[in-house]
């Protein structure tokens, strides 16, 4: 072969490796149906129609979350969790429970209901958002095939004594692949949970296996909450509401800028998901993590808590929590508190009534006060409840009758 053979062969073998490479990545994004049915057989339990999906020119939009994906045959939507699959959308991930435990409700954070009682809390792997300093990413990132075949699940909570008469709790768990809603609900009442959180991870992705979960739960006498960053679209968030008692929204920053560069979504569906609760008369909490040189300018606080403060109410619980480096946000500092400390007094400027500090115990901002009389109606510790005086009273201020939002007995 001459020089000039040479080179075309280079070339041509160049050309090869290029186009398996770009193959081969379409693949890994759009697998073609066939690696779907070979990944998930027809009878895979986890896979289930997919609610809030509208045909469209060779293929299905899925309307569950503000991205409207449309998914020609095969493809997957951004959240990992949902595909056309055979000309429908799918879920995923119903049953297929990622993370679950027994927490004290305060770790959600949630204040205003039950203060210190056991939520039965669960997750299903993905989610719509990528947070850079996700918290959760080992399970809000992947696809649903990589998490674990098995789930170390809580299943049942039995009292114990101690030779000094002291009782305590003792977890009893099981290793289950399938979790499914009746099974969560028979498990939250046997470790005494007084209601479920669909949590850690964005519930609005599993969407279908949270919805069936909540209204069975809701018949068996169990609350629900919902801990979400409220990147959902209207229509279905208020189908599932009235099977929600509380709803958490994670309101990770007042700006567009932000929302787009550090979570790859955008601020209006978020605030149009809070005006949907707060039309539904939902009971509400709002949480802003607060992460330094990011969204912590006055602008920034000052706009969230007014626009909080106006659209929602003076009465709903806002809370300003610390940030810790984590996943892709490691430039970071922890958020000193001094500027938890200026968004409260930002907030309580702005007339809001309820207005803590989270992830800095002990530190100021941890109990819920009567805003007419100044009374510690319930004082906490980090996710310890030291005293609780609205559930003997339904919810009213002892000292002067003041009515507090909330769900307290
Ligand atoms: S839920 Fe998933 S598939 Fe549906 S629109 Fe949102 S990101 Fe896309």
């Amino acid at each position: 072969m001459n020089g000039k053979g040479r080179i075309a062969a280079a070339l041509w073998a160049a050309l090869a490796v290029g186009a398996a490479l770009a193959a081969s990545a379409l693949v890994a994004f759009y697998p073609p149906p066939s690696t779907f049915a070979s990944i998930y057989p027809p009878d895979n339990p986890h896979v289930r129609p997919g609610r809030f999906t509208v045909p469209a020119c060779n293929g299905v939009q899925c309307r569950l979350c503000p991205y409207n994906c449309f998914l020609p045959e095969g493809a997957r939507g951004r959240c990992k969790v949902r595909v056309n699959y055979g000309g429908k959308i799918k879920t995923l991930v119903y049953s297929q429970a990622a993370a679950v435990h027994v927490d004290p409700i305060e770790k959600k954070p949630v204040y205003h209901m039950y203060p210190g009682s056991l939520i039965y809390s669960l997750a299903a792997p993905g989610c719509n958002l990528s947070c850079k300093g996700c918290q959760n990413w080992e399970i809000s990132q992947i696809y649903p095939e990589q998490a674990p075949a098995k789930v170390r699940v809580p299943s049942a909570l039995e009292v114990r004594y101690l030779p000094d008469g002291r009782a305590y709790g003792e977890l009893r768990t099981e290793e289950v692949s399938e979790l499914r809603p009746a099974d969560i609900v028979r498990y939250a009442k046997a470790t005494r949970s007084l209601a479920i959180a669909y949590t850690y991870s964005e519930p609005a992705v599993f969407y279908e296996y949270m919805y069936d979960t909540a209204k069975l739960a809701h018949e068996a006498g169990l609350k629900n909450v919902m801990v979400s960053a409220g990147y959902i679209n209207p229509e279905p968030l208020a189908a599932l509401l009235p099977y929600l008692d509380v709803v958490k929204i994670d309101l990770k920053g007042f700006n567009e800028d932000f929302y787009r560069r550090y979570t790859g979504g955008r601020l209006e569906p978020v605030k149009l998901a809070l005006l949907e609760l707060k039309k539904k008369k939902v009971l509400t909490e709002v949480v802003n993590l607060v992460i330094p040189g990011l969204n912590d300018s006055e602008a920034d606080l000052e706009g969230l808590s007014g626009w909080v403060r106006t659209n929602l109410g003076a009465e709903t619980p806002l809370f300003f929590s610390r940030f810790s480096p984590n996943y892709l946000l490691n430039e970071a500092p922890p958020t000193p508190v001094a500027t938890l400390e200026r968004a409260r007094a930002a907030a309580k400027k702005q007339g809001l009534k309820f207005v803590y500090a989270g992830n800095a115990p002990g530190q100021g901002g941890e109990d819920t006060v009567c805003p007419k009389c100044g009374k510690v109606l319930v004082r906490r510790y980090g996710y310890a409840v030291l005293e609780n005086h609205l559930a003997a009273t339904g919810g009213r201020c002892p000292a002067d009758g003041t009515k507090i939002p909330g769900i307290w007995k």
